[in-house]
């Protein structure tokens, strides 16, 4: 089997954490390796970020990652994106007809790459596997603030209405995007994210508090983009309110990390106002071989978003046997179980959370009892699963074409 994924502006080789770069960037990275140890091909279609890379960079055995201009070869915002996608999507044909080598799948990731996936369909009459990571619409509803195009949610609906599947990664998604979105039923499958067993692991906390030069204090772990969707305000004004303040540390892990990032100016402002700012550290972001090392030696791993459609963060913490207090939204829902793995938080203010943290904080018992039972949860989501999932799927698409042609 060859797969042509399309990640327009999810390059895999993007370190997570900075900029755009999260959660998709990292699923489709996972996921083409265990695709590729299988023995499928997979070319990954992305735009040309960096003028550093080559145009074809191997990923992993049988997994390569193609770059293409569209607007030059630097790094360009996705918000800034959608003009060039016709010379993408050229680009994506050149490449296969130089080739001279066809796809037997097409899996796009994002609506941006979802209208690519569209073009490809209709050209190669291939099946198409679409999947958004967030919705347009979804996102509207989360946070006042969001102003998501009409273009995009327009965009979101022809997709929805022309690709042979969508996959979402939580019921949770399914539900919206079925009341939001038209003719999406019997189209929906729905496949949670994975997580790497063997990097996402629990490490002696001593050791792991030692290998980052971190010393006693109690620590609340965020892991994320510096995005106003990840909700850190609720979690630094959470830190502010705890019974014992002091003595604990918010760290911080993502973003550029130094005191310039603008995307985290109103964190500092906050963490000033109320007092805090000696308790907040920003790493900036860590590799995803560093990471299981910050999620072991943290007390807490806090996800306080407003919307997420599956909460990689939540997961990775879970598998390292730390217990996660996150918002009662999106994918968080199945990951996290309340009072058994962490606690979800159905309001996005800081009290409910501190109350929780509070608990944790004093009870190591519970805290411990919590992490071994987000450990052993965190099981259910080894990658290899879901790629089992993913390759049903689009062996029951490609079945149902050759049937239909012949
Ligand atoms: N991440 C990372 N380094 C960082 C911060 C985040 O590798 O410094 C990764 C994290 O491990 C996770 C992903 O970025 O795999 C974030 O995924 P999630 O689903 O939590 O959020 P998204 O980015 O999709 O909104």
């Amino acid at each position: 089997m060859r797969i042509a994924v399309i990640s327009v502006h999810g390059c895999p080789l993007l370190t997570a954490g900075a900029r755009e770069a999260g959660g998709m960037n990292v699923y489709i990275a996972t996921l083409s390796r265990e695709l590729g140890a299988r023995g499928i091909e997979v070319d990954i279609f992305s735009r040309w970020h960096d003028p550093e890379v080559s145009e074809i960079e191997e990923l992993a055995p049988n997994v390569r990652v193609i770059h293409l201009e569209a607007s030059g070869r630097q790094f360009l915002s996705k918000d800034a994106i959608y003009p060039h996608l016709a010379q993408f999507q050229a680009g994506v044909l050149a490449f296969e007809r130089s080739e001279g080598r066809g796809y037997d799948l097409i899996h796009s990731h994002y609506w941006l790459s979802g209208l690519v996936g569209l073009g490809l369909q209709r050209a190669w009459q291939t099946p198409h596997v679409a999947m958004f990571h967030t919705l347009g619409a979804v996102k509207n509803q989360a946070r006042a603030g969001e102003h998501e195009s009409d273009l995009r949610i327009e965009s979101e609906q022809q997709i929805i209405g022309q690709a042979d599947a969508v996959v979402v990664a939580s019921p949770q998604e399914e539900t919206r995007l079925e009341r939001l979105y038209a003719h999406a039923q019997g189209k929906i499958r729905v496949i949670p994210c994975g997580v790497d067993t063997d990097t996402f692991r629990p490490l002696e906390m001593a050791e792991a508090r030692r290998h980052l030069g971190l010393n006693g204090e109690r620590i609340l772990l965020f892991v994320g983009r510096p995005d106003p969707l990840k909700g850190l305000e609720i979690l630094i004004g959470a830190a502010s309110l705890l019974e014992h303040p002091k003595g604990v540390r918010v760290l911080v892990v993502g973003g550029e990390g130094d005191q310039s990032d603008s995307a985290y100016q109103p964190i500092h402002a906050l963490a000033h106002t109320l007092d805090i700012s000696e308790q907040v550290s920003f790493t900036g972001a860590v590799s995803q071989q560093q990471l299981p090392y910050y999620y072991s030696a943290a007390d807490v791993c806090v996800v306080p978003s407003y919307y997420e459609s599956f909460g990689l963060v939540a997961l990775e913490a879970m598998a390292c046997g730390t217990p996660v207090v996150a918002s009662r939204v999106g994918g968080l829902q199945t990951t996290v179980r309340d009072g058994e793995t962490g606690f979800l938080i159905p309001w996005h203010c800081p009290e409910p959370f501190a109350e929780r943290l509070d608990l944790l904080l004093v009870n190591e018992t519970l805290r411990q009892s919590l992490g071994e039972a987000a450990h052993a949860a965190a099981q259910a989501y080894r990658w290899p699963a879901v790629a089992d999932s993913v390759l049903e799927l689009c062996d029951e698409l490609i079945a149902h074409r050759r049937g239909s042609v012949l």
